[in-house]
């Protein structure tokens, strides 16, 4: 079920063997690639085939709202320059050296790195009184395969998630008013980074996330403004994801220097009144918010 496509991206490790290496230093040549995250956040990948030698940047496309992408390194037996652990605001392209780094002849030797990344330039804390709707079609019910802490996917930062099992092609309602800062549509691919998705910037500065949306199944656009209810896109099984379904979930960049960004729980307004947790196993029939 629903892996979420949005956290720790990539983690390369490369373990070296101890001495006694009869080829000595870096060889062959570079090997690149890039990898993206979206659309936006790419790393150049250089290394050699005996991946004692490396080098890694950051390579910001742009976008329309800022995100903070944190990188962390470790590197060790090696010779070279990288950034241990740190937290970049992208909004305009900009490249970032990683890491650059080579073996020695003798030794043990060991690099590894990994980063993730979220929305906005500061942290927001969520308001508890927002009430939100069921992100599907009035009178419609989908299970939830996977709640809060739901063990295949849901933890650490994403631990107040929710995927509902659905369709492909299941029209995706806005659960809370706010404004489009993200979208993608045209991804046809699986696997992490390829995720169509819409996410939407609340009122209190927290984001939802839309994911595995349809290709070309996604009916808005950056800078848009829609309400609760309107029609953002269609359900799919794009990016990483191992099963038609919707990944919903609110978060925001923590204040807390030892999290990075923090999810939070959230109530739904149901056909069966207010729920203030949806469980696994659970279904839940849409209506329209009451109007307050
Ligand atoms: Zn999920």
């Amino acid at each position: 079920m629903a892996r979420l496509g949005t956290i720790s991206a990539i983690i390369l490790a490369v373990l070296g063997a101890a001495g006694c290496q009869s080829s000595g230093g870096v060889s062959g040549p570079m090997a690149e690639s890039e990898q993206c995250w979206w659309v936006h956040t790419c790393f150049d990948v250089a290394q050699t085939a005996d991946k004692r030698g490396a080098a890694i940047a950051l390579d910001y496309k742009g976008s329309f709202e800022p995100f903070a992408v944190q990188v962390r390194t470790s590197v060790s037996g090696m010779d070279g320059t990288w950034l241990e652990k740190e937290t970049f605001i992208l909004q305009k392209p900009r490249q970032i050296p990683i890491l650059d780094v080579k073996a020695g002849t003798t030794g043990s030797w060991d690099w590894r790195w990994s980063f993730d990344q979220h929305p906005g330039a500061v942290p927001a804390i969520h308001d508890d009184r927002a009430l939100y709707r069921l992100p599907y079609r009035d009178g419609e019910t989908y299970e939830v395969i996977q709640g809060y802490g739901g063990n295949f996917s849901h933890n650490g930062d994403n631990f107040y998630s929710i995927d509902w099992d659905m369709p492909v092609g299941t029209a995706v309602l806005a659960a809370r008013g706010g404004i489009v800062v993200s979208a993608r549509g045209d991804s046809n691919r699986k696997g992490r980074g390829w995720d169509n998705h819409v996410i939407i910037r609340h009122p209190d500065g927290t984001y939802a996330w839309y994911l595995h949306l349809q290709q070309n199944g996604v009916t808005v656009q950056p800078g848009q403004s829609v309400e609760a209810g309107a029609l953002i896109g269609h359900s799919g099984d794009t990016g990483f994801s191992s099963r038609a379904h919707l990944h919903f979930q609110v978060s925001a960049l923590s204040a807390d220097p030892d999290k990075f960004y923090a999810s939070f729980p959230t109530r739904f307004w149901t056909a069966d009144g207010e729920i203030a947790q949806l469980r696994k196993g659970g279904r839940y029939k849409a209506m329209s918010l009451p109007s307050s």
